[in-house]
């Protein structure tokens, strides 16, 4: 007899073009943990019934992606202070005790890509996100623990940017605009969190934020450059990232969570760029 592999995914809408389901393959063999790794594409409408059915079947732990993140914090029984302080879940473990926690691991995988990986200095700088959805959510805590001069929040839905900035007034300059309304001059570190590039899309936000020394980071990230990337590119940037490091150690975070144990990323991170290639 053998036994039944423990079952984990991710659920967003669409799915389709996700690597999680290679990420975690890659850890599971690494750290030698028993598990599959499926994805599920849940409408907004299905979405909590669908995740309850998920680990009434026998599911241990769900990602979630977008449209769901912040429609996740219903659906965990328990919050982890960083899921709570965001109001925005990525990561769902179903405990011991039958209870699902929600977790949030966007913030440390983004933290970790820009500054460890990438040597990128947030502390009394400048930054600007672009986007309020579930992803900004996530690492806005993160990036005011490192103290920046101030963090703008730019969203083509004004109102949800002010919002979102009002929910995060405690921890430092944290201010909301409308495109239109971005502040003058150059920004340090310029993220993309809006799903545009997922369409070929860019945020129509002014041209002049971008200066000679700007770190551009699309949180999206594709086998070629993706739409923001090209855009800052043309405006200038000499140092354009593609939101495959976030990826790959937001992942190693939530399977932490699920697993008690951190994998590696390196390797993930060079078979994911070789792989993305090939496709
Ligand atoms: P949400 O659906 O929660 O939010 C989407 C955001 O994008 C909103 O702010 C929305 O603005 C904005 N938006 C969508 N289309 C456009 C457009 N054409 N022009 C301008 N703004 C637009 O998504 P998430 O926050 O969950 O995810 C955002 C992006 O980040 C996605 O591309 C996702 O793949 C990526 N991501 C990557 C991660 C990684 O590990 N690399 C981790 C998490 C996210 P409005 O409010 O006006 O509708």
């Amino acid at each position: 007899m053998t036994d039944t592999p423990d079952q984990y995914g991710v659920a967003g809408h669409p799915v389709a073009h996700s690597w999680s389901p290679f990420i975690h393959g890659i850890f599971a063999k690494e750290t030698g943990q028993s598990m599959v790794y499926r994805l599920y594409d849940f409408t907004p409408e299905e979405f909590r019934e669908r995740v309850v059915e998920f680990f009434q079947g026998g599911g241990r732990g769900l990602n979630v992606t977008l449209p769901h993140k912040v429609a996740a914090v219903e659906v965990a029984n328990e919050l982890t202070p960083r899921a709570a302080r965001a109001q925005a879940v990525n990561t769902l473990a179903l405990q011991g005790d039958g209870r699902l926690l929600g977790d949030n691991t966007d913030g440390a995988g983004l933290v970790r890509d820009l500054c460890d990986n990438f040597n990128v200095v947030i502390t009394r700088r400048r930054i600007l996100i672009i986007g309020a959805g579930g992803a900004t959510r996530g690492v806005i805590a993160p990036l005011m623990a490192l103290e920046p001069l101030e963090l703008i929040i730019a969203n083509r839905t004004a109102e949800k940017a002010r919002t979102l900035a009002g929910d995060f007034q405690d921890l430092g300059p944290v201010s909301g605009v409308g495109f239109a309304y971005v502040p003058g001059g150059t920004f340090d570190v310029i993220i993309n969190a809006t799903s545009a590039s997922l369409s070929g899309e860019v945020p129509d936000i002014p041209v002049g934020v971008i200066g000679e020394d700007t770190v551009c980071y699309d949180m999206a990230y594709g086998k070629a450059d993706t739409a923001f990337i090209q855009w800052a590119v043309q405006q200038g940037c000499s140092h354009a990232l593609q939101g495959w490091g976030m990826l790959v150690e937001q992942a190693a975070e939530s399977f932490r969570v699920w697993r008690g144990v951190r994998p590696p990323t390196g390797p993930v991170l060079a078979a994911l760029k070789e792989r993305a290639a090939r496709v």
